[in-house]
């Protein structure tokens, strides 16, 4: 269960994330989806305990600066953030060790599961970007958490990277945890998400729950574009 409540953030005088709320909960996939700028990453890294913010955040009940929170957290950052001239498996043995993982096997799984096996041995700097994003996403699952959020986790994968990773967001669901995504794209979300929040200059402009009763109302996609193109619903509806 992830809690966000009423965070505001400003780099000097400038508002990037403007009194944002919104909680997630187990078993749940929550979509950030905007525009560039709109202010995804400023709170997902607040949520990863990597800004001053005003405001209280919680990771299953605690405060995101707890040490319990952070074992409870896996963050996948917009940039990878990797070592130069440490390998793959030692990325992963050092997160191993540093969060107490006995369970080895957790990290072969990982290595397999995003075709890293045969390059383990390869240093950091020796990666593509797409490569450096799936050691990123393997570091940040590593530790088993129960709230796992993914900065643009789609960019720089190749199409069947882009599979498994949306297959896992499924099973993590399955098992569950918690979920938060945040993209640009969206047309790379499709339909596994439960609550889709649309920001905007730093504020969710609207937000869209994906049930099965929901087909009267406007598409997820109909709304981005509404929001994001700037009309108000006066003059959308004026178009339909
Ligand atoms: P998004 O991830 O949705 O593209 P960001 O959260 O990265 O948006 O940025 C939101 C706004 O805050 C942007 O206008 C960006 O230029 C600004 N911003 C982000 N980081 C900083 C920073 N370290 N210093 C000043 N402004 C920043
Ligand atoms: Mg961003």
């Amino acid at each position: 269960m992830l809690v966000v409540n009423g965070v505001t953030k400003k780099y000097k005088k400038f508002l990037a994330n403007d009194n944002l709320s919104f909680t997630i909960g187990d078993g749940e996939i929550g979509v950030l989806l905007g525009p560039n700028g709109a202010g995804k990453s400023t709170i997902i890294k607040s949520i990863a305990g990597l800004l001053r913010y005003e405001g209280d955040i919680e990771i299953c009940g605690e405060d995101n600066h707890t040490i319990e929170a952070k074992r409870l957290l896996g963050y996948v950052p917009e940039m990878p953030a990797l070592y130069d001239t440490l390998t793959i498996d030692e990325h992963l043995e050092f997160i191993r060790r540093a969060y107490k993982v006995e369970d080895t096997s957790i990290k072969e799984k990982l290595l397999e599961r995003f075709e890293l096996t045969d390059k383990r041995k390869k240093m950091g700097k020796e990666l593509s970007k797409g490569m450096q994003q799936k050691v990123s996403i393997c570091c940040a699952l590593l530790h088993d958490p129960k709230v796992v959020i993914f900065d643009e986790p789609m960019v720089g994968l190749d199409p069947h990277a882009i599979k498994e990773l949306k297959a896992l967001f499924q099973e993590l669901k399955a098992q569950g945890k918690t979920v938060l995504i945040s993209t640009h794209m969206i047309d790379t979300i499709e339909d596994y998400w439960d609550v889709a929040h649309i920001m905007m200059n730093g504020r969710i402009a609207a937000t869209k729950h994906n049930r099965a009763d929901s087909s009267d109302e406007k598409s997820l996609d109909e709304l981005f574009f509404q929001i994001t193109e700037g009309k108000s619903s006066d003059e959308a509806k004026k178009e339909e």
